[in-house]
């Protein structure tokens, strides 16, 4: 009899010769277990998925109920699904009065796919400004903005017309043009390690945008929901985008992913040609009941209040000779060593140690930290003692 190890290369596409290669045979809170009954703690959350926990009880009780009523029924936009329904009201009452239409879509990149279309469609213009480092998904659209050519050279030809800026060099603004439909950024980014700019930057380039008439697409499929340490990161910058993209912990688990707009705006996708994004599965009524429960358990057990004393703990925790940086927006923290083969020879040292952690795309030489944010005290520091030894261990 073949192992599921042997099923999974045998039978399983793979995207990469170094999978991690985990049987998962359950996940709880911040932990996960493997089909031996290892016991890890699980420090990327999925890759910030999980930010209350993996299988929390009152997301658990909000899919139960839902799979009792029904499960898929039609494409998106048609029926009244009450899921959809309550769940965009929950996220445009705690959205800038602005936002108060929400596409539901399968995953971010679907998000960011859709809200490029919208944009032009409703500017008439055809080019997206975005950013080296920056990552949006893996689809052709959001590839062809994507900041990063080893993962876009493969692919070509893509969508022409893009412009890619630097990420914070205020000198560049000026290339966001009468010609640009929209500007798509993410802010913080993550895929690069981490990467911040300053308030007064995002300002400037919404200002750009206004006096150009450029719309803003704000990728928070990583940083929304609190991990930044604010529901949406934007508020920390004082700027508001045209549209936002949510994925990633939207489903609390479930696949789920959107963009929002104006309602203005997104009417724009309603006629001329109608239909003008579909989806079969977008807004699926398992996926808008789980979210919503998980965004429920999110404001009313007050998570997000408590990620910046966590943050500072981490921070205060992770000091060794061969660290050379520590960088953290909320939640989401890259620990930067000197090369990719240390970070790697750490990493997986982590892992065999109960610890599951990664790197990032664009900065191979950081490690991620994305951990639920119900991680206690006590957790925090068993996980930075692991990270230590680690680094001990592969620095003899
Ligand atoms: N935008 C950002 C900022 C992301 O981090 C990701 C996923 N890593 C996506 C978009 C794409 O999301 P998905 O994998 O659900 O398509």
């Amino acid at each position: 009899m073949p192992t599921q190890r042997q099923l999974f290369l045998q039978h399983l596409a793979q995207t990469s010769d170094s999978p991690i290669l985990l049987e998962i045979e359950k996940a709880e809170g911040i932990y996960l277990y493997d089909s031996s009954g290892k016991k890890y703690f699980d420090l990327i959350s999925g890759i910030s998925v999980s930010n209350v926990g993996h299988r929390h009880p009152k997301v658990i009780e909000a899919i139960e109920v839902q799979l009792k009523k029904y499960l898929h029924v039609m494409v998106y936009g048609e029926y009244i699904e009450s899921p959809q329904v309550q769940f965009a009201k929950l996220l445009t009452e705690n959205l800038p009065s602005q936002l108060n239409s929400v596409y539901f879509t399968n995953s971010g990149t679907e998000a960011t796919e859709g809200a490029i279309k919208l944009a032009k469609r409703f500017t008439g213009r055809s080019e997206i400004v975005s950013f080296r480092n920056s990552y949006h998904g893996s689809t052709q659209g959001a590839l062809s903005v994507l900041g990063d050519e080893n993962f876009r050279n493969a692919f070509r030809p893509l969508i022409p017309g893009n412009r890619l800026l630097h990420f914070g060099h205020e000198e560049e603004l000026a290339l966001i043009t009468a010609e640009t439909a929209a500007v798509i950024l993410e802010p913080v980014q993550a895929e690069a390690g981490v990467i911040s700019a300053d308030k007064k930057y995002f300002q400037l380039l919404q200002k750009r945008c206004n006096a150009v008439g450029a719309l803003i697409i704000l990728d928070e499929c990583q940083t929304g929901l609190g991990r930044t340490g604010t529901l949406w990161c934007f508020e920390q910058l004082e700027i508001l985008p045209d549209i936002l993209l949510l994925a990633k912990s939207l489903g609390g688990g479930m696949p789920l992913g959107a963009f929002i707009a104006n309602h203005e705006l997104m009417k724009a996708l309603s006629f001329n040609p109608a239909l003008g994004h579909i989806t079969t599965f977008g807004g699926h009524p398992v996926s808008c009941a789980a979210g919503k429960a998980a965004m429920k358990v999110l404001l009313e057990e007050k998570l997000i209040d408590k990620t910046e004393e966590k943050k500072n703990l981490f921070l205060q925790l992770l000091h060794h000779s061969k660290i050379k940086s520590v960088r953290a927006a909320g939640l989401l923290i890259a620990i930067e060593f000197n090369d990719e083969v240390f970070n790697k020879k750490v990493i997986s040292h982590c892992i065999q140690n109960g610890l599951i952690t990664d790197w990032f795309m664009f900065a191979p030489s950081c490690m991620r930290l994305a951990p639920p944010f119900i991680i206690s005290e006590e957790e925090i520091k068993k996980s930075c003692s692991v990270i230590l030894q680690a680094v001990d261990s592969v620095t003899q």
